[in-house]
């Protein structure tokens, strides 16, 4: 397939090498970075867009989609399909697409997790908002992506269960850092405090794959002096993107919102900038209550 994909920093770059090796026509562009191997580089994002049968984005925030989208729809034909990969607010999701319908070009916002090496090995999972016949279109591109696709509904869907998920996520590592720092207190051994969470009802991904204590279950960021990982400033940004979400459809989600503070505080004033987001256990068990 003939493909123009605008934005290729961290996550962009390894995802079109994937797809240029998988024999793909890519054409980039990036207002930075260099196109990886295999990728033919453009001169605009509009000169990447023209001809494209598919044009994806992997970029920072809404407010550069919204840009970019308005650069690249003008160059691309009716009835071809506009695959944004970046996550961002479910509001700009949902106007791009908008503003593609106007112009007779599909939509799918299909953020990722994974992280960069999942963009690397091309395992990571999309999940998809946008109608099934442009899911359908983009699904091959999504299979040499990553190794799972969920469809989960119209425009704005994809990043709608990305935040949840990632609120949820937010949420019980903070709870879970602070269970082994409240176990240090109450001199209970980490190690046997995970063996009982860990098969028992306070169990999540968090604890059991990611274990925010060092040395103790597989191998995550604390082994590695919480080198990220998912860094902390990446999860602040979904749980703002979730808390933005939540006054915009008027949800109550008050642990949504105080995850997103104390993380917010933890990469703005407390040195988590550049740290994985379960250094948030390092924060915690150094602190009393007050
Ligand atoms: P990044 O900053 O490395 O890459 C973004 C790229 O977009 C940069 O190279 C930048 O130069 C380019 N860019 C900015 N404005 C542009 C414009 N107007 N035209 C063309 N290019 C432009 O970020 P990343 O880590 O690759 O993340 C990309 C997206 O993926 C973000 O939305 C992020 O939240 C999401 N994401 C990242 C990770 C991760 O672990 N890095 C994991 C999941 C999701």
């Amino acid at each position: 397939m003939k493909i123009g994909f605008v934005g290729l920093g961290n996550m962009g770059a390894p995802m079109a090498a994937n797809l240029a090796a998988a024999g793909h026509e890519v054409t980039g562009f990036d207002t930075a970075a260099p196109p990886p191997e295999g990728v033919r580089a453009a001169a605009s994002a509009a000169e990447a867009a023209r001809g494209a049968e598919i044009v994806i984005t992997m970029l920072p925030d809404g407010a550069i989609l919204r840009r970019v989208a308005a650069e690249v729809l003008p160059a691309m034909a009716p009835g071809m399909v506009l695959l944004d990969c970046s996550t961002v607010d479910v509001d700009s999701a949902r106007a791009v697409a908008a503003e593609a319908e106007a112009a007779g070009v599909l939509t799918v916002d299909a953020p990722v997790s994974g992280g960069v090496g999942g963009a690397q090995g091309g395992t990571l999972t999309f999940m998809a908002g946008g109608p099934v016949e442009a899911f359908d279109r983009v699904a091959p591109l999504l299979d040499v992506m990553g190794r799972k696709a969920v469809h989960c509904g119209l425009a704005g869907a994809g990043q709608s269960a990305k935040i949840c998920n990632n609120m949820i996520l937010g949420a019980t590592m903070i709870v879970t850092c602070e269970a082994f720092a409240l176990a240090d207190k109450l001199g209970l051994d980490r190690q046997a405090m995970y063996d009982v969470v860990s098969t028992s009802s306070g169990q999540s991904w968090s604890m059991t794959s990611y274990c925010p204590a060092p040395g103790i279950g597989p191998q995550s960021p604390a082994d590695n002096e919480y080198a990220p990982g998912f860094a902390a400033e990446l999860m602040l940004k979904d749980l703002r993107l979730a808390q933005q979400a939540a006054e915009s459809a008027d949800a109550d989600t008050p642990v949504g919102e105080l995850a997103m503070r104390l993380y917010e505080r933890f990469v703005e004033s407390e040195g988590g900038t550049g740290k994985d987001f379960s250094a948030m256990l390092e924060r915690l068990a150094a602190r009393g209550r007050a």
